[in-house]
């Protein structure tokens, strides 16, 4: 069996963990054995309608009030009698900070390993090589996990969102965690504070990466912004340098956003990036290495130095603006 951790807060589904089944169905191309999906919940029946619909074999849920919120413990406890009943071969869960928590865990109380930030893999003699980014993304390495199951957590938007409808057995699991006595208490949620910006909404969105150089630069990104009436944003880097402000940087750690037009300047297209943005309606790419990987999900790329192209896409566009 292949398991994936449900991630969801107040009934509703984080999409990671749809994107997880894809990665378990691809998984079980080779491993040929059963999918389901684990939740862990207060409240269990809103997420379950969700994945009971799915093409997978199971829905297995554990109800408890104490799975409110996240407790590690609790959690930790209930995942490791559900590997010891099921032998899955495999446990994958979202690259979240629960995930990211919780799976390490889960594999030190097995005395087994995990593997962080999965992005892909392959089969090399019948065995999967797991590829995660090193080096803050400019590197990828090949990893294989020795230790069983397969323990790992998921990149947000490494695959897409697994939609194929069927019918999956629900499976209710005893969880009695009252003899746990937990060390970490969760004391509340904050939301995070509204700004003035929510570049999610924009039609059209003019982003800068790395490429742009320094800060004074970044206004090429905001004139061309301005003169198509579009949402400026930008990558990781330039926020982390404050060219700018962070409630506008797309990605995984960022917003997620899905305009008309999303024009990506000087970004290279790690994933992290394109998991923010590739349900962009049109990508245009300007990037002067024909090898960046964001032209590979562009719609338009354009290989060049954006210090000469961005100019004349501003002239022009200001000329069609003013007839
Ligand atoms: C846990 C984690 C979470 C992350 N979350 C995010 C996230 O939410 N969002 C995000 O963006 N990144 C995120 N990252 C970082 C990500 O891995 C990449 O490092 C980042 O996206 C790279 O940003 P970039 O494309 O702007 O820079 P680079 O990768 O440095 O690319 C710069 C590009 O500019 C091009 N260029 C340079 N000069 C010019 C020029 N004159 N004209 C045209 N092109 C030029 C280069 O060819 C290059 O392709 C995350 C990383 C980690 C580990």
């Amino acid at each position: 069996m292949i398991l994936t951790l449900v991630e969801h807060r107040n009934g509703k589904v984080d999409e990671v963990s749809l994107e997880l089944l894809t990665f378990a169905k691809k998984l079980n191309q080779k491993l040929n054995t059963k999918i389901g999906a684990v939740i862990l919940s207060h409240q269990t029946k809103e997420c379950a309608s969700t994945f009971t619909q799915l093409a997978i074999d199971e829905v297995i849920v554990a109800e408890a009030p104490a799975f409110q919120t996240y407790t590690p413990e609790l959690y930790a406890d209930v995942l490791k009698k559900l590997v010891q009943s099921k032998n899955p071969k495999a446990f994958l869960f979202p690259h979240t900070p629960l995930g990211t928590d919780l799976a390490p865990k889960l594999a030190a109380s097995l005395n087994g390993g995990a593997l962080a930030e999965c992005t892909g893999f392959e089969f090399e003699s019948e065995k999967p090589v797991f590829t995660r980014p090193v080096y803050n993304g400019k590197l990828q390495a090949k990893v294989t996990l020795e230790s069983s199951p397969l323990i790992l957590t998921m990149e947000r938007g490494a695959f897409k969102k697994y939609e194929e409808k069927g019918q999956a057995t629900l499976i209710p699991i005893a969880c009695d965690v009252s003899h746990i006595q937990p060390r970490y208490k969760s004391l509340g949620f904050r939301e995070a504070q509204k700004t003035s910006v929510d570049i999610t909404k924009a039609k059209i969105i003019v982003s800068g990466g790395r490429g742009i150089g320094k800060k004074e630069n970044f206004q090429l990104i905001k004139d061309l912004a301005q003169a198509l009436g579009a949402e400026y944003a930008a990558s990781r880097p330039v926020v982390d340098n404050e060219w700018a402000e962070r409630d506008r940087q797309v990605g995984s750690s960022g917003k997620v956003v899905s305009p008309t037009l999303y024009i990506a300047c000087g970004i290279s297209g790690a994933i992290q990036h394109i998991a923010g943005m590739k349900k962009s309606s049109v990508i245009v790419a300007i990037n002067k290495d024909p090898e960046a990987p964001i032209f590979n999900i562009a719609t338009y790329g354009i290989v060049g130095d954006l210090f000469k192209i961005l100019p004349i896409m501003i002239e022009e566009a200001r000329k069609l603006k003013h007839g």
